[in-house]
């Protein structure tokens, strides 16, 4: 690996240097070449190994965990930071520059309370999903891998370290713009050298001035409510969306009780710890901009509160619109512009969601119809789904009517497929695969892997990860222990 050290060499108040207490015994347990590629490197080795488990260092490593703040289930907590993630420095790869973070090398100055560490179960459902998010084009940050090893870690039972070798764009998030708004004398002095070093980096198009600062707020509403879109559009719910890990990039960030919704349930929650539901799936929209509110009230002693609020204001019309072009890709509609188009169409899509919800059905698999369904054919295999078929059938006149005539229906259904995922993330397959792997069997794991690189495509030989999960697989509703 070759680094640069921007953030550590330019913002040294932002940061505390700290080494990785190691790993006894480490293994790789995961490896993605795909993401390995980012930064230059071919194959995972010994020395590697080493490095990344925090046994040895590497040459051009800085050792540092980020300090910022950010409000959980809506309370502000002034300090939080790195408390297991440590940062190595910026790898340079063919197209760019990308963060290297351990999580789970140990304790830091902002660890509180906790060890420091991450057990197997929650490093491994990290990199599959930063992955499986990726392959299907949505922004996230990435894995390199996950370093299992023997080092006892307790949560509700007795586990095993891992590391997680996340790479991200920025590790930066609205966090770290409350914390140098909120908890520091010469706040704003702070949140300008933040500010202009995240313009520098990220947004090289964009001016350091008021004009930029302006220009940068509105594209991260923008860049937030894309991701957002694409969450809601393939039934992903992050389940712990605290504004300290919301990435200022937009990339989808710091996972742990997610889930793909099996059952389509609007009010499914994922999160053990959020009984209530405030990220369940279906509040994510409204969440996302209610984080979007805290970092602009962050950023009033630097921006005008007009242009904050312009930016917030366009967030609704960014979520509606980009998920609107991902649904109309999943259903085959063709948009005309019109404000009554989308109207209408929103309406046919709630109507559609409101269906799968009463009838029980799998959101994946219901939409996987799509890529075999001829809208000439007045009863398609959807139909057969259904308990309520008057329903469906008034439904589906709606539909037809809106799709009109595919020119080809063959080519119209290949690209159904490739906007409707076969293959999902599905917590029970990540369940197996890790019960596996704390067994020493790698092999499931490495074959959900495989499945998840092309989640659009056919995959004769896998129809099982298809399915619908057994019935102590549905719903699972994650621990946040991790
Ligand atoms: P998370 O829920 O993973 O986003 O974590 C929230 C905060 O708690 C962050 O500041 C983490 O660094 C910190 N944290 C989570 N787990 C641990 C742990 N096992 N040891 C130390 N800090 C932790
Ligand atoms: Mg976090
Ligand atoms: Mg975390």
């Amino acid at each position: 690996m070759r680094f640069k050290q921007d953030f550590f060499e330019q913002l040294p108040e932002f940061y505390s240097q700290v080494w990785p207490a190691g790993l006894p015994n480490p293994r790789w347990l995961c490896w993605s070449p795909e993401a390995a590629s980012l930064i230059g490197l071919q194959q995972p080795d010994e020395a590697l190994l080493k490095g990344l488990a925090g046994n040895e260092e590497i040459p051009g490593a800085s050792y540092y965990a980020q300090v910022y703040s950010g409000h959980q289930f809506g309370g502000y907590s002034p300090r939080l930071g790195d408390g297991r993630s440590i940062i190595l420095g910026e790898a340079l790869g063919p197209n760019g520059a990308w963060d290297v973070a351990l999580k789970g090398a140990g304790p830091t100055p902002y660890s509180r309370h906790g060890d420091g560490r991450a057990v197997l179960r929650s490093a491994v459902r990290e990199f599959l999903v930063s992955e499986a998010l990726f392959h299907l084009g949505i922004p996230t940050t990435r894995a390199l891998a996950v370093i299992g090893s023997e080092l006892p870690v307790w949560r509700e039972s007795l586990e095993s370290g891992a590391i997680t070798v996340r790479l991200a764009r920025s590790h930066i998030r609205f966090g770290h713009f409350e914390y140098f708004c909120y908890s520091e004398r010469g706040a704003k002095d702070k949140l300008l050298q933040l500010l202009n070093f995240t313009l520098a980096q990220h947004y090289p198009h964009l001016s350091q001035d008021m004009a930029g600062y302006r220009a940068w707020f509105f594209e991260v509403v923008r860049d937030t409510a894309r991701m957002i879109a694409h969450w809601q559009a393939v039934g992903f719910a992050h389940g712990v969306m605290n504004t300290d890990n919301m990435s200022i990039l937009g990339d989808s960030f710091d996972f742990g009780p997610f889930a793909f919704l099996d059952t389509f349930k609007e009010d499914f929650i994922c999160n053990h710890s959020d009984p209530e539901g405030r990220y369940a799936f279906g509040q994510q929209p409204g969440v996302a901009l209610w984080n979007l509110q805290r970092l602009a009230q962050a950023l009033t002693p630097v921006l005008a509160s007009d242009d904050l609020l312009a930016a917030l204001n366009t967030y609704q019309d960014e979520l509606v619109q980009a998920y609107l072009a991902l649904m109309r890709a999943k259903l085959g509609w063709v948009a005309d512009g019109s404000d009554e188009q989308d109207q209408r169409d929103l309406t046919l899509i709630g109507e559609f969601t409101q269906l799968l919800e009463a009838n029980r059905l799998d959101y994946t698999q219901s939409f996987r119809r799509f890529a075999a369904l001829d809208p000439n054919d007045p009863k398609p295999a959807l139909r057969d789904d259904m308990i309520n078929l008057q329903g469906f059938d008034a439904w589906y006149q709606g539909y037809r009517d809106r799709v009109g005539q595919p020119a080809d229906v063959v080519q119209w259904q290949r690209q159904r497929a490739g906007a409707n995922p076969k293959y999902i993330l599905r917590n029970y397959l990540a369940q197996e695969a890790i019960a596996a792997a704390e067994q020493g069997d790698n092999q499931p794991l490495q074959q959900l892997f495989e499945l998840l690189k092309k989640p659009f495509d056919e995959q004769p030989d896998k129809e099982d990860y298809a399915k619908r999960p057994p019935d102590w697989g549905q719903g699972l509703i994650m621990s946040c222990s991790s």
